[in-house]
């Protein structure tokens, strides 16, 4: 096989890849902090792609704003583009996908604190750390989502979930579990890769798992790995973007992945490596009939749910951990001293890395405009064209993408609302994807890490 040859030299690569990383890591130590409130204190917790962004624009709109990001990694990792890292795209390796916290916290006058927020105390405005304890004026909470094992498998142990969780990485929230994955993917003999989309519900960019779908493809074709890549997806083949990706596997991919629609899995025996799953033969089909399936690498995504730490703030939630927002602003319902942006909101829009920029800014302006005693209009600048911007790469020689807008309004029902469009490409092929969306795919990655970092 092709890839054995080159195993030592990716080795190597690895190796190079790591390095600065490290260097980095040892930067971003910042000393506990014990603050005093000063009218304008604002602390965020989460340094992902929310929270970054309303460090960024506070400091932007009013240097007299004191900020402070609370976070519990001690260097930022990209979910955005990391399926183009599990493709083996040329010249994405991890340094694509990391940067140090630091030079942004320096270069915008904003503190920068790695801990871990265990508690949270709105009455007395104050939050614990890992690292020492906080006041603040506004609370910004931008801290993600979590995956809802018990929601999905509520027979299975917590040894049993930690276990599957730890052998078949969803890699849906940022870190070390897609260096897992893709050392899974490096490791792995001929055979199939199986994905599992989350099985219901709202979960973190809807294309993420068929997107990955594609890129492994990818890279399996590339290195002449035997096998195919198999989704066992609760749908019937509708989800994001679903015809555009649909077309792109008959064209490109049509030996290597499998679309098993209205399938549940059911278990994951990680010894032998086998899920066992229910296949059902259409949507009256209550029964179904049990199959298992034999796997080299297993990326299973459970259903999502907000991070815990929304609920430990105390502020009204929905049933599924989501903060219900005051109208159409970025501030929580119950906390007029609470804002909450990214994933972690209820409102109608994709949670998405461009979408948590968007919202961050509004929410920067309206904090703005409360700590110095201004009203907000949470209605200005909608409907807001294009406001999420989302690509998908389907395929890696050559390099092609695929894309969904979404326009953001204010639902009648007191809500954000998204209501996307996947354009078929401009270049007389007839075709969703295209090289010049693969073209704008880099362009927009590039333009989102200045955004958060420049
Ligand atoms: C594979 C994949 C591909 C994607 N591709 C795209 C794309 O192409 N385009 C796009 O727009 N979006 C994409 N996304 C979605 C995007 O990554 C998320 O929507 C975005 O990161 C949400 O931002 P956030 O600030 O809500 O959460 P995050 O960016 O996850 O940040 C949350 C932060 O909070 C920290 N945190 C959590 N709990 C605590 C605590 N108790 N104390 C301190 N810190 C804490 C976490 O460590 C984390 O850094 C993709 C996601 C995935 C998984």
């Amino acid at each position: 096989m092709k890839r054995r040859s080159l195993f030592k030299l990716a080795g190597v690569a690895a190796a190079v890849a790591v390095t600065p990383v490290s260097k980095l890591i040892a930067d971003t130590k910042v000393k506990s902090i014990e603050n005093r409130r000063s009218g304008k204190t604002v602390l965020i917790i989460g340094g992902g792609f929310g929270g970054l962004t309303v460090a960024k624009e506070l400091r932007k709109k009013d240097k007299s704003i004191e900020v402070t990001i609370i976070e519990k990694k001690d260097i930022f990792m990209s979910c955005p583009f990391s399926n183009s890292y599990l493709g083996g795209l040329d010249d994405v390796g991890l340094d694509t996908l990391t940067h140090d916290y630091y030079s942004a916290s320096v270069k915008h006058g904003y503190s920068f604190v790695q801990a871990e927020v265990t508690q949270i105390d709105r009455k007395n405005q104050h939050i614990t750390t890992t690292n020492g304890n906080f006041t603040y004026d506004i609370l910004v909470l931008s801290p993600g989502i979590a995956y809802d094992w018990e929601k999905q498998f509520p027979t299975w142990s917590k040894e049993k979930v930690a276990d599957v969780a730890h052998s078949c990485p969803a890699a849906l929230m940022p870190g070390s579990e897609h260096l897992a994955l893709k050392r899974q993917l490096e490791n792995m003999d001929d055979g199939n890769v199986i994905i599992v989309p989350p099985a219901k519900g709202k979960y973190r960019c809807p294309p993420a798992p068929f997107e990955r779908t594609s890129m492994i493809a990818n890279y399996m074709k590339n290195e002449e790995i035997r096998g195919k890549v198999i989704v066992l997806d609760t749908r019937d083949g509708k989800f994001s973007k679903g015809a555009a990706f649909q077309e792109s596997w008959r064209d490109i991919f049509p030996d290597i992945i499998e679309y098993k629609g209205l399938t549940e899995v059911i278990d994951v025996d990680t010894k032998v490596k086998i899920v066992t799953y229910i296949e059902y033969q259409n949507k009256k089909d209550y029964i179904g009939t049990t199959k298992t399936l034999k796997y080299q690498v297993c990326n299973l995504i459970p259903i999502n749910k907000c991070s815990p730490v929304v609920k430990m703030a105390g502020v009204a939630v929905n049933e599924s951990g989501y903060a219900v927002m005051d109208g159409y602003s970025f501030r929580s319902k119950t906390d007029q001293n609470i804002y909450v942006v990214g994933d972690a909101v209820s409102h109608k829009i994709p949670p998405s890395g461009q979408t948590a920029i968007w919202g961050a800014k509004r929410a920067a302006g309206q904090i703005a405009d409360q700590v110095n005693g201004r009203k907000s209009d949470f209605k200005a600048n909608l409907p807001a064209r294009a406001a999420n911007v989302c690509f998908s790469m389907v395929s890696g020689k050559p390099e092609e993408a695929i894309m969904v807008t979404h326009t953001f309004s204010a639902d009648p029902s007191g809500v954000l609302k998204g209501k996307g469009t996947v354009p078929k490409s401009q270049d007389g092929s007839g075709k969703f994807r295209s090289k010049s969306t693969a073209k704008l795919t880099r362009e927009w990655f590039s333009g989102v890490k200045r955004e958060l970092f420049s």
